[in-house]
C-alpha cells in the first residue's frame, strides 16, 4: 500500500500522514525534510540557495544526520527550501531516494506514506491512494503562527501570512514539479476540520477506495 499525500504548507498533511502511517502499519517519509535539509546545508556553507551548483551539490550529498538537523523548522530554512526546490537538478537528485523508499520501506512495514508537493503527480503517480490536503491561506497562517508561538519563537501573524503566500506562489508557479492536485486525488479541505476529523475523513477514503483497477495500481510511474 503506497499513499501519496500532497498539499501546501501548514495544511495539516504532516500530522495526517504520520497518523495514517501509524494506524495502517506503514512507513512514513516527510519529503519536505529532504528539501529543508538541502537548504540548511546550503545556508550553513554560506552559499546562495538560488545557486544551482551549490544546491544540487548539497542535495546529492545529504546524509541521515542532515535530516535530523535542529534548524530544519526555522523560517529561514523553510523559505530557502522552496528556493532550492525550484531547481531541477535538486529535484532529480532527490527523486530516486523517494521512489526507493516507497518501493522498499523499512522492514516490517506494509508500504509507505509519503507527503510533499509532487508525490501523487511526479514521484509516485501510480500510488494506491492519493490525498490532496488543503486549507485557506488565512487558516494556515494562523496555525503556523500559533505553532511558532507555542515553540517560543517570536512571530507576527501578518508576516507569517505574507511569507506563506510567497512560498505557496514559488511552489505553485515553478516550472518543474509544481504543487498541483493529481487528477485522481481525494481533496481534503481542513479549513474547518480539526486534526481528528481530518484523520477520520482520510482514513475512510483510504479504506473505502479499494475499487481501483489492477492495471492502474501496477502502473508505478
Ligand atoms: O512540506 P514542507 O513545508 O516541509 O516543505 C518545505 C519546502 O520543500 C516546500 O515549500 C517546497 O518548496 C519543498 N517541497 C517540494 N516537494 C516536496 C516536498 C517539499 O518542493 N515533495
Amino acid at each position: 500500500m503506497i499513499i501519496a499525500v500532497d498539499g501546501p504548507a501548514a495544511s495539516g498533511k504532516g500530522t495526517l500522514s504520520r497518523r495514517l502511517a501509524e494506524r495502517l502499519g506503514l512507513a512514513y517519509l516527510d519529503t519536505g525534510s529532504l528539501y529543508r535539509a538541502t537548504a540548511a546545508r546550503v545556508l550553513r556553507a554560506g552559499d546562495d540557495p538560488h545557486d544551482p551548483g551549490a544546491a544540487a551539490g548539497a542535495a546529492a550529498s545529504l546524509t541521515e544526520r542532515d535530516l535530523d538537523a535542529p534548524e530544519l523548522r526555522e523560517e529561514a530554512v523553510s523559505n530557502a527550501a522552496s528556493v532550492v526546490a525550484a531547481i531541477p537538478e535538486v529535484r532529480s537528485a532527490l527523486l530516486e531516494y523517494q521512489r526507493a523508499y516507497a518501493e522498499s520501506p523499512p522492514p516490517g512495514k506494509g508500504g509507505a506514506v509519503l507527503d510533499g508537493r509532487d508525490i501523487g503527480t511526479v514521484v509516485l503517480p501510480g500510488a494506491d491512494r492519493k490525498i490532496f490536503v488543503t486549507a485557506s491561506l488565512e487558516e494556515r497562517a494562523r496555525r503556523r503562527h500559533r505553532e511558532l508561538q507555542a515553540r517560543g519563537v517570536p512571530s507576527i501573524e501578518e508576516r507569517v501570512l505574507q511569507e506563506m503566500q510567497e512560498r505557496d506562489a514559488r511552489d505553485r508557479e515553478r516550472s518543474v514539479a509544481p504543487l498541483a492536485v493529481a487528477a485522481d486525488a481525494f481533496l481534503l479541505d481542513t479549513t474547518e476540520l480539526d486534526a481528528d476529523a481530518a484523520f477520520e475523513a482520510a482514513l475512510a477514503f483510504v479504506l473505502s477506495s479499494t475499487a481501483r483497477s489492477p492495471e492502474r495500481s501496477t502502473k508505478k510511474r
